[in-house]
């Protein structure tokens, strides 16, 4: 069996959240990429309490594109994951995958199918499992029928694992367990595993948090060579790993208050008298 087959098969039919019958039959997996925009949200708002947390935010993350989001402590960086991940449901606006999966209808099993993956700000992995164990736990694959699969599917399998172990520069540490690997260590890890599921829009929440400078600049080398693979939504503090991942042309975005207050290269963002003033010059 192909593995387009065997992915379509693993995740079942798509969910597009439309009951009316009349949009086409998106399958998970295929995000209509035909405006080139893989992410986008539009005048999303979300309130806790009365306190909006978003306020009337819109984004767009283009398919292929390394976005850094920074923003002071509060700017809702957080919660616009969560909503993006189905963990929040926005009180009113849009959330779109490409330019047919409503985000806002799914619930989180499903977004994570429709292939967005997302690393939380700690390290969560298989502390008694070795890292190999860990890369194949997360595999994309039902085990049930992994282990009567033919071997050439087995070894595609195999190969995933290797590659990304080397990806993620864990190779020496591959029967090594999970529970023994550095702070950073874990975090490269835990995106290894991340991509084991083969994410079309990656989401990492503060991911170079209690790294050294090392394993800083390791990350930011991963995650360029990441460029082309998949999408990626970093929300960062640290400038000098911004400055890594945007380069000289790359789109940084900047939020405040629940809202985008400035957007183009990090330079710009850098100049601009808002952003100085509401989070920079701080
Ligand atoms: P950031 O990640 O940019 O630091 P957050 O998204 O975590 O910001 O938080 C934005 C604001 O929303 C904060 O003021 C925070 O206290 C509030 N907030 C976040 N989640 C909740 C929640 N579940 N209930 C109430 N308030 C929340
Ligand atoms: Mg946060």
């Amino acid at each position: 069996m192909s593995m387009e087959k065997k992915e379509k098969l693993n995740r079942g039919p798509a969910e597009t959240g439309d009951v009316s019958g009349l949009a086409h039959l998106n399958v998970a997996g295929e995000i209509d990429l035909s405006h080139k925009v893989i992410l986008y949200l539009d005048d999303v708002s979300v309130s806790f309490d009365g306190f909006k947390a978003l306020n009337q935010l819109s984004l767009a993350i283009e398919n292929g594109e390394l976005r850094c989001i920074i923003g002071p402590n509060g700017a809702g960086k957080t919660t616009m994951m969560d909503v993006i991940t189905g963990k929040t449901k926005p009180n009113s606006g849009h959330v779109f995958l490409g330019q047919t999966i409503d985000l806002t209808r799914l619930d989180e099993p499903r977004i994570a199918r429709a292939g967005i993956g997302r690393k939380f700000q700690k390290p969560t992995v298989f502390e008694k499992h070795t890292v190999w164990e860990n890369l194949d736990l997360a595999m994309n694959e039902d085990k049930s029928w992994f282990h009567t699969l033919t071997s050439r599917l087995s070894k595609k399998a195999l190969t995933h694992i290797e590659e990304t172990l080397g990806l993620i520069r864990l190779e020496p540490q591959a029967q090594r367990l999970a529970g023994e690997l550095s702070h950073g260590q874990k975090q490269l890890l835990e995106i290894g595993m991340l991509l084991m599921q083969e994410p079309r829009l990656l989401l990492l929440d503060e991911p170079a948090a209690g790294m050294s400078d090392h394993e800083t600049a390791q990350l930011a080398e991963l995650l360029n060579l990441l460029r082309g693979k998949c999408s990626m939504m970093v929300v960062e503090h640290d400038m000098e790993f911004v400055a890594a991942l945007s380069g000289r042309d790359g789109k940084v975005t900047v939020m405040a208050e629940g809202s985008v207050i400035s957007e183009g290269t990090l330079d710009h963002v850098k100049r601009d008298e808002v952003v100085i003033e509401s989070y920079l010059g701080r």
